[in-house]
This record gives C-alpha cells, structure tokens and sequence, in this order.
C-alpha cells in the first residue's frame, strides 16, 4: 500500500473573495503533511516597466497576487479585487515562471499579497537567487518577509465604495483600511521603504498631513502622492494643481508613467 495519501479540500476566503482547492500530501501512516501544495493564487506573471514610485522606469518582473481584504472604489486592478480571478500556483511553480522572465527586479503587487503566508517563503527564494524584491502592499497586514522596498500604499478616507456600489464592502472596508500598528511594523522592519498616497481632490493633501502627524519618523522624502486616475487626461488635470503642492511641501509628485507608456488602464 502507497505510504502516502492525497488530501484534496476546497477552501473560501471571506476577506477576500478568493476560493479554490489546497492540496496537501501526508504519510497514511503517521498523518504527517509531507507536501503542502496550498500556494498563492497568482492573477498574472509578466516582464513590464515599473510605472509608479522610487524604482519608476525598472524592467521587472510582476507577480500580481489576486484577492485583497479592502474594496478602493478606484482600485485599477479590479480583477485581484472585487472580482478576483487567477490560478493557484505552488511557489517554485510562481518561481519558475519568475526565472524564465529573466529580470533581477521582481515586484510583488496585487491585490493585496500579505493575504497570502506563503509570500515568506516566495521572498525567501527570490533573495536567495539574487533577486531585488518591491513588495507593494495597503499596509493593512504584517508579514516577516524579507524584501527590498517596502512599498506602503495606505487607503484614506476618499477609497471608501459608496454604499450604492456595495453596502457590506463600504462598511469592511472602512473598518480595515487604516491599520497603524501595522504600518508602524513595516516601517520599523524595511529601513527602505516608500509611502504612496492616492490623491482623488485637493482636500485628500490635507488628509496626508493629518495622517502623518501620526508617524513623525516618517520624513517627507519617502512619501508620495499619486492623482487618481486611469487616464491621461485625468492624471494631466489633477497634475496641474497636485505637482506644485508636493514640491512646495518637500513631497516627492508621483506620475502614473504606465499610463503615458501604455495607455488607459481597464475601467474598474
Ligand atoms: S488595496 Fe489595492 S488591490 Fe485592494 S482594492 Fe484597494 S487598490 Fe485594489
């Protein structure tokens, strides 16, 4: 009789949306998990430029994570959230595909990918194989991963859904959104890393600064402030007054360049 036995089990994630199917191997004799293929369910894999923050203009390599605990009503990755959608992949399968891209600098984004333990050991093997790693997160949830650049996007008041779109998200979402304990771990554990905030109207600045006031540790150069937007035309309208506010207050101004280089991003 075969010492092993395949334990299938289908599993659903509440915070997320998520769902899908973990497989775990273990010895029939003793229980023991020999093989744990439950893994990170991936959205995509692919070589593009880094469009936005410190590493803007960097061939990387993406590994888009799908699911996320929040629901930003301008959330430009639609597929990862409110209607997440990818394959789960076991982590040498995410590393493989990494390898075969050939790009030193690997970004992790989402979605929200501190959803997802198995990032602590993803990260671990991209180190290990001399990869530069960003991890781009909402700051919402620690991990002790191993990374770069910390790429911290907090979620202020002006990412609420309104509650036509979807009243029980609204609510989650308000509740989740603003974690200081955590952000406050990331900054502690990434002596490199970068603050970027979406900027929907002139009175979400105001909203920064009231926010900093909370992490005095935090100084300005490593903070960003991005226009909401998803088009060129937007991005140019909301530059006109956004830039010079930044500059005038020692922020760094953030452009979309995917936008400029791509184009329009898909509508959420
Ligand atoms: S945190 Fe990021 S991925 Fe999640 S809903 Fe907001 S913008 Fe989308």
């Amino acid at each position: 009789m075969s010492p092993l036995l395949a334990r299938c089990a289908f599993w659903q994630d509440n915070d997320t949306g998520n769902s899908g199917y973990t497989v775990r191997i273990l010895c029939r004799e003793t229980g023991e998990r020999l093989e744990n293929f439950s893994a990170v369910r991936i959205a995509e894999i692919y070589t593009s430029i880094q469009g936005e923050g410190f590493l803007t203009g960097t061939t990387s390599s993406f590994v888009r994570v799908t699911g996320c605990n929040l629901r930003c009503w301008f959330c430009d990755t639609p597929y990862t959230s409110w209607n997440p959608q990818g394959e789960t992949l076991e982590v040498c399968e995410i590393l493989q595909r990494v390898k075969s891209l050939g790009r030193r600098h690997v970004v992790i984004t989402g979605g929200e990918p501190m959803m997802y333990t198995d990032l602590v050991p993803l990260c671990g093997q991209l180190r290990a194989a001399n990869h530069h790693i960003t991890l781009e997160t909402a700051g919402t949830r620690f991990l002790p991963l191993d990374c770069d650049l910390m790429s911290i996007s907090p979620k202020l008041a002006n990412s609420v859904p309104s509650r036509k779109r979807a009243a029980a998200w609204r609510e989650r979402h308000e509740q989740r959104r603003h974690r200081p304990a955590v952000i406050r771990q990331l900054i502690d554990a990434h002596t490199n890393y970068q603050m970027k905030f979406v900027i929907d109207r002139p009175p979400d600045c105001l909203d920064v600064i009231r926010y900093l006031k909370d992490y005095p540790q935090i100084p300005r150069e490593r903070v960003l402030l991005m226009p909401q937007g998803i088009d060129g035309f937007t991005l140019a309208s909301k530059r006109e007054w956004l830039e010079p506010w930044c500059h005038q207050r020692g922020f760094h101004y953030c452009p979309r360049k995917q936008i400029e280089w791509f184009g329009k991003l898909p509508a959420s």
